[in-house]
């Protein structure tokens, strides 16, 4: 069954109402930006507004006649069910959840409440709404259920996840996704919804939050503190500049086969020890040390992750082939991009770090909430 929606019988296929949860964070404000910049379609964010959340990450989208805000939980049924009553959406994009595995390590507890239990709620608000949709609103509505290549473990030095690989998460926050992608297949097997899943690799770019590894090592680096990198370095992580994700999303959303799963990467693997390196080198350039020193001297090697895995690497096949779509960036200009961007937007971070985030280091298990 593969129908696009661009050429099905929606009842408007280009003015689409669209809800995209967890669209004030990192990725989520990246398909916001993208999907308003379409006047036909009418966007709804919904966003409890957690530390990782932030709407200086929309700007100029709050002010748009085509785009409402929701400060709202995913886990609050009350709320849930009255934001679909009156979106009445044609695509939920459901990206919002606890993301960071230091976190995790810490404090698993919001990540089963938001990642197992919001999801859920969730999901029995989506078959109620969509239960009560008739003709082609009820036929082409699609849950898009957004997760993460870290629900398959680590590889070793060779080989890729695929669609069909098994799963076998290592961290809290991993096994919290994991979680979350049975529930909206079961939803979809017992129920019907028509559900799509993507699981994707390590995104970067603009508005990441500062404690994930590239912004988090940019911010040091300018302050003069010391890079940590985990172990020696040697965790293989593969890289999707941010545009990339949301343009995938879109199309999985739009033309994607019902019930199924769609893996997405940039087939761009990076050593971290690798990465670091580059960052340093594209810092040396764009902003030099006061002492003509490099940034790379400020390297330091810290105690690794509990249970960190060591390679993640997706084979994209059937995403590129079935659907066709194709990341337009690339790691050799965007990261420097990226570099520039956190280099000329200060006051975007720096109210971050001015507030209860401290970029410290999180994930050795010294507290578990
Ligand atoms: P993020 O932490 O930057 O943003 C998460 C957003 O969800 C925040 O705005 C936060 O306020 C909101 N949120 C959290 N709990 C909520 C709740 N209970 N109710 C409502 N809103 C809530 O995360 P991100 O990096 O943008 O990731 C977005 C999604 O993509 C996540 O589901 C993540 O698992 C997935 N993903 C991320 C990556 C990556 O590299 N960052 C890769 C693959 C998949």
């Amino acid at each position: 069954m593969h129908r696009d929606l661009s050429r099905s019988a929606h009842a408007d296929p280009e003015r689409l109402r669209i809800l995209v949860t967890g669209g004030a964070g990192f990725i989520g404000s990246a398909l916001v930006r993208r999907l308003v910049a379409d006047n036909r379609h009418h966007v709804t964010t919904v966003d409890c507004l957690t530390y990782a959340g932030n709407l200086e990450s929309l700007p100029g989208v709050l002010e748009r006649a085509n785009h409402r805000f929701e400060q709202a939980n995913i886990a609050d049924a009350d709320a849930m069910r009255r934001v679909f009553t009156e979106v009445r959406p044609d695509i939920v994009y459901h990206l919002a959840a606890e993301s960071h595995v230091d976190r995790s390590i810490d404090g698993p507890h919001a990540f089963i409440e938001t990642n197992v239990v919001g999801t859920f709620v969730l999901l029995a608000e989506a078959l109620r709404h969509w239960r009560g949709l008739t003709g082609a609103a009820h036929e082409t509505f699609r849950f898009v259920h957004v997760s993460t290549d870290e629900v398959f473990g680590s590889l070793g030095e060779h080989g890729f996840f695929t669609e069909t690989t098994s799963y076998d998460p290592s961290s809290p926050y991993s096994a919290s996704k994991a979680a979350s992608d049975h529930l909206v297949r079961a939803w979809h097997r017992t129920y019907g919804l028509p559900v799509l899943i993507t699981n994707c690799s390590n995104n970067y770019g603009p508005y990441q939050f500062p404690e994930k590894l590239i912004p988090h090592l940019t911010v040091r680096a300018l302050a003069g503190d010391v890079l940590p990198v985990y172990g020696v370095g040697a965790n293989v992580r593969d890289w999707l500049f941010v545009d990339d994700h949301a343009s995938a999303l879109e199309t999985v959303a739009t033309r994607g086969r019902v019930g199924e799963t769609y893996l997405i990467s940039g087939r761009s693997e990076w050593r971290n020890i690798d990465l670091v390196h580059e960052l340093c080198r594209i810092l040396d350039d764009e902003q030099p040390r006061a002492d003509g020193g490099s940034y790379a001297s400020q390297i330091v090697f810290v105690p690794d992750r509990p249970g960190h895995d060591l390679r993640y690497a997706i084979d994209a096949t059937k995403l590129e082939t079935e659907l066709g779509w194709r990341p337009t960036h690339t790691m050799a200009n965007s990261l420097r991009d990226t570099v520039r961007w956190y280099l000329t937007h200060r006051g975007w971070w720096e109210r971050i770090l001015s507030g209860a985030y401290r970029a410290q280091r999180l994930g050795l298990q010294e507290r578990v909430a």
